[in-house]
């Protein structure tokens, strides 16, 4: 199959509803996709076609640098065909862009009052702006992509810092994401880049996913693992076309991101794409909120955390008869590591404890060490694959290339455990005594 016929038959899924194997009924939003080079030209009728009528006021959401390339041209579009259009350019913060806080988003709620329809114009920050706002208006938006930097345009989950902390709220899927391949080509390579280490989140995740599924009879959808399926070799097998951005490479790393979005909406959690992995990276943004120093992008660091977790999970499906004893001393919190933050810490972890309990009970049992083992096997990727596919692709696997010392990568990997309640990979690694002892030599070797 050519590029075009693998990601028209991926396409086909965005608006249908359908009876699933694993026993849900599935919606999928967004109900379209448009990548293409007059995405620009075609918003005004996609605008038309999902706001009510007579609504004809439009919000277009922006920040100085997307304005250039595409913000202000999607206000012109949108005015030439008679929409009212209030412009706002979301300002930068200290740190460098726009965040989503809620003190943008209760800066930009009163200014929105009017819209019908809310168009953000970005990536991250701007999109999930976007949802979030047109969520609490109680009214539609559809999301013009300016990089392939992230997988949130197409789900409904928004990443939001409020009172400071990272939070993940509810919010709906766009009706349609739009992106014209020339902006996505010339977005700044590294949010690129960041995008690919994102989407390699996947395999540890799916793996992490799963566990929950064997370990704890939690729910589980293989339609939306295998959503990415067709696609995922164009990036995975041929990272130098990412890095010379072939359009081919850069159109499939954007539907990935997209229908792992989606993955995230059929599932109604961040658990297909938000593993062990991500908890690495997480820590680190955690580090750097208590001690100011900062860090990279989310892409980036969770490329990083990929490719440790997926050695983790190396040595762990290579155990041939493990030792359970582990299990009660690797219950641990550190609250005074956390410092202001020690309380809210311990309490997710404390939610945690009695399902690590319940794994090292259930896997000491017959032959179930050789059953999950088989079973969680195929989700996953050799470290060596996903290391070499970032670094082909100029991608970031190493510590010091995330601005972060190898020291201190190690104590992010000794703390991410503790900060969510969810039981990933590095749970499984304490509780067969492999972590904390190997993450030092991990960390050495391949980070
Ligand atoms: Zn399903
Ligand atoms: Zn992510």
């Amino acid at each position: 199959m050519d590029t075009t016929t693998i990601i028209s038959t991926v396409n086909a899924i965005y608006g249908q509803t359908f009876a699933c194997k694993c026993g849900r009924t599935h919606r999928i939003d967004p109900q379209g996709v448009i990548y293409a080079p007059d995405a620009l030209a075609q918003l005004p009728d996609v605008a038309v076609q999902w706001t009510p009528a007579p609504g004809r006021r439009a919000v277009v959401l922006m920040d100085v640098r997307t304005r250039a390339v595409g913000g202000a041209a999607a206000a012109a579009a949108l005015r030439e065909r008679d929409w009212q259009v209030t412009e706002i350019v979301v300002p930068d913060s200290a740190a460098g862009g726009p965040v989503c806080d809620d003190r943008t988003h209760d800066w930009l709620l009163p200014q929105m009052e009017s819209a019908d329809i809310v168009v953000p114009v970005g990536s991250g920050v701007l999109s999930d702006l976007g949802k979030w706002t047109a969520f609490d208006l109680d009214v539609p938006y559809v999301s013009f992509g300016t990089a392939a930097s992230m997988n949130g345009y197409a789900s409904a989950n928004v990443a939001a810092t409020v009172k400071g902390v990272k939070t993940l709220l509810r919010g709906r899927a766009p009706r349609v994401v739009l992106a014209d391949p020339a902006v996505i080509r010339d977005a700044p390579y590294e949010m690129t880049a960041a995008g690919l280490g994102d989407i390699l989140a996947k395999s540890v995740s799916s793996a992490d996913w799963r566990l929950n599924h064997v370990l704890f009879g939690d729910y589980f959808c293989d339609r939306s693992v295998s959503l990415i399926a067709e696609i995922e070799p164009l990036y995975f097998d041929h990272p130098e076309d990412v890095r010379q951005r072939k359009p081919a490479a850069l159109e499939a790393l954007f539907h990935g991101l997209l229908l792992t979005g989606v993955a995230m909406t059929m599932a109604e959690t961040s658990a297909p794409a938000s593993g062990g992995e991500h908890l690495i990276s997480h820590t680190l943004d955690m580090m750097s909120a208590l001690d100011g120093q900062p860090h990279d992008l989310h892409g980036r660091q969770v490329g990083v955390g990929t490719v440790l977790t997926s050695e983790l999970y190396r040595r762990i499906l290579a155990l041939e008869s493990p030792d359970f004893s582990h299990a009660e001393r690797s219950i641990a919190v550190d609250r005074a590591f956390w410092g202001r933050m020690g309380d809210e810490v311990a309490s997710h972890y404390a939610q945690k404890v009695a399902r690590i309990r319940q794994a090292a009970a259930t896997l000491s049992r017959g032959d179930t060490w050789d059953r999950v083992r088989e079973d969680i096997q195929p989700y996953l990727r050799p470290p060596a694959r996903i290391r070499g596919c970032l670094e082909q692709a100029g991608a970031a696997f190493r510590a010091e290339q995330i601005g972060c010392s190898r020291e201190r990568l190690l104590t992010a990997c000794h703390h991410a455990h503790e900060i969510r309640s969810r039981f990933t990979v590095i749970d499984l690694a304490r509780l067969l005594g492999l972590l904390p002892q190997a993450a030092e030599e991990i960390v050495e070797a391949w980070a």
